[in-house]
């Protein structure tokens, strides 16, 4: 894998810069080791006019097997799929791994740090990149729609499969050149960074919780507003549609500062659509919620609790329906339910609306009398953030202090684990959870907490429900029946 960098200058801005602004004297050929081989930079030319830096890649391709041992690819499969492993593009074209040594190398320059010379990192200059071979999902016309809007010249010429045999048509690679005049050189590398692994789609690496973060950090004042932002987000985390939703949503607090409201709408639309013309499931959020309404409707439930209701996500749906008069919202996190607050518009909100809604900071490891008098309690994806040892402090303020009719609890499945294309063996879905369980384990749980507290239990799968392993979330809805002392006091009210 290899990409030049190359810029022009003058005696007075000398192209030979480029070494202060990337930390790599131009002197010397340096090589990194990477997770994924042996990086290498030196510079082709270093003249006043003209200077040009180099990175190139040498995947170990063993390396990068052992380090995905235990994904889902592959195993168990057939040969040709495991001879697969060895024999691909990893080696030769430029990828998601280049950009992951682009970071490594340059980290500094990535982030526009240059002690030497400040000025410089701080001002367009003019550049050239050039990656003889790029992995493009979608084509040249798919480059063009993510570089020209930041401002670069692009150059993406497919490059055919074999040039022996012109009527093979092209391969799914792109030589590509980018030329710019307007970008500093770390707008440049970070545009680099983000838009090469999306435009090779490819699902080799575990995409973690704070992969979200690096794409908003290095995304900063480029990716909010791009036209292709979502394809952008969904792609980069390899299609993760609870990690894209997270991002997108976070995307839209940055424009919601920046934006008028009518903006603000489309966006969240465009979040609820379909993000690329191809089919994809329904996001397991989102059956969530639907499972968790059609269970608060079925009870008859108008007054809600959402407790650990996060960033809001349930509390906005409960909203658009009239039946639930009075929604109450709980986190532990403070930020959570600013967020919360913010998604909401509560401040903005009419007095009808905002007279159904309330969001309560508290533990429900703690026993509250705010949470007396609801007919219905949600624990959506809660309980699995509590160790162990503390979640009978939690059945006792759920189902015994608080005591609404109905109680909706949901968790992951961890069965499914396996099922998941880009977890690892032996992980958990985020990096909070406490534990995972079987359907044995939760169905115990889920019955003695019932007979504990005189509720019945009945499970429900979430999500397709696999033969073996079952659903991704389990749901166990609790039910109790009205007493004559819960009639006195309903009458008392
Ligand atoms: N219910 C939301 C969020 C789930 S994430 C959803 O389904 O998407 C878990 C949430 O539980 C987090 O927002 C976390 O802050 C909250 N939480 C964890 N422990 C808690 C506790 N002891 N008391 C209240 N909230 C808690």
């Amino acid at each position: 894998m290899f990409l030049t960098i190359s810029t022009r200058g003058t005696a007075a801005t000398p192209a030979t810069d480029l070494g202060f602004l990337l930390h790599k004297n131009p002197g010397n050929a340096q090589t990194f080791s990477t997770s994924h081989g042996t990086a290498h930079v030196f510079y082709p030319e270093a003249e006043v006019e003209r200077c040009t830096a180099a990175l190139l890649l040498e995947v170990d391709p063993i390396a990068l097997i052992r380090r995905g041992k235990g994904k889902g690819k592959g195993r168990g499969g057939a040969p040709d799929a495991a001879l697969g492993q060895y024999v691909n593009d990893r080696p030769y074209a430029a990828s998601s791994l280049l950009a992951v040594a682009l970071g490594a190398v340059f980290s500094t320059a990535l982030h526009g740090v240059c002690k030497a010379r400040p000025e410089r990192a701080a001002a367009p200059l003019p550049l050239r990149i050039e990656v003889p071979a790029v992995a493009a999902k979608g084509g040249p016309d798919l480059v063009r729609a993510l570089f020209a809007p930041l401002g670069w010249d692009v150059t993406a010429e497919p490059v055919a499969l074999d040039t022996e045999f012109p009527d093979w048509g092209d391969s799914r690679y792109v030589r590509l050149v980018l030329e710019s005049e307007q970008l500093t050189l770390a707008e440049a590398l970070r545009h680099l960074y983000v838009l090469l692994p999306v435009l090779d789609d490819a699902k080799h690496y575990w995409v973690s919780p704070d992969e979200v973060d690096k794409l908003l950090r290095a995304g900063e004042g480029w990716l909010p507003g791009h036209p292709e932002q979502r394809l952008i987000t969904n792609r980069y985390l390899s299609r993760r549609w609870s990690l894209t939703r997270q991002a997108m949503e976070r995307l839209e607090l940055v424009r919601l500062a920046e934006t008028d409201d009518s903006e603000v709408e489309d966006i969240d639309n465009a979040v609820e659509a379909e993000a690329e013309a191809e089919p994809r499931p329904t996001p397991l959020a989102v059956q969530r919620r639907e499972a968790i309404l059609a269970g608060l409707r079925e009870s008859g439930a108008a007054r809600v609790l959402d407790l650990g209701c996060g960033e809001g996500h349930l509390v906005r749906e409960l909203l658009r329906d009239v039946r639930f008069t009075e929604i109450t919202g709980v986190d532990v996190s403070a930020r959570a339910l600013a967020i919360a607050a913010r998604r909401l518009k509560l401040d903005r909100m009419g007095e009808r609306q905002a007279s159904r809604v309330r969001l309560l900071q508290g533990s429900l490891t703690y026993t509250d009398k705010r949470l007396t008098g609801y007919d219905a309690a949600v624990l959506s994806e809660v309980i699995e953030h509590l160790d162990l040892p503390r979640l009978p402090a939690l059945e006792y303020t759920v189902f015994g202090a608080a005591r609404p009719r109905t109680v909706l609890v949901t968790t992951p499945n961890v069965e499914y684990n396996v099922r998941w294309e880009t977890l690892p063996a032996g992980h958990v879905r985020h990096g909070d959870h406490r534990f995972e369980w079987t359907r044995e384990e939760f169905r115990a749980w889920a019955a003695a907490v019932a007979e504990r507290y005189g509720y019945t239990a009945e499970l429900r799968p979430v999500g397709p429900d696999d033969p073996e392993v079952g659903p991704p979330t389990q749901l166990a809805v609790f039910h109790r029946d009205t007493t004559e002392q819960d009639k006195k006091e309903a009458k008392a009210a």
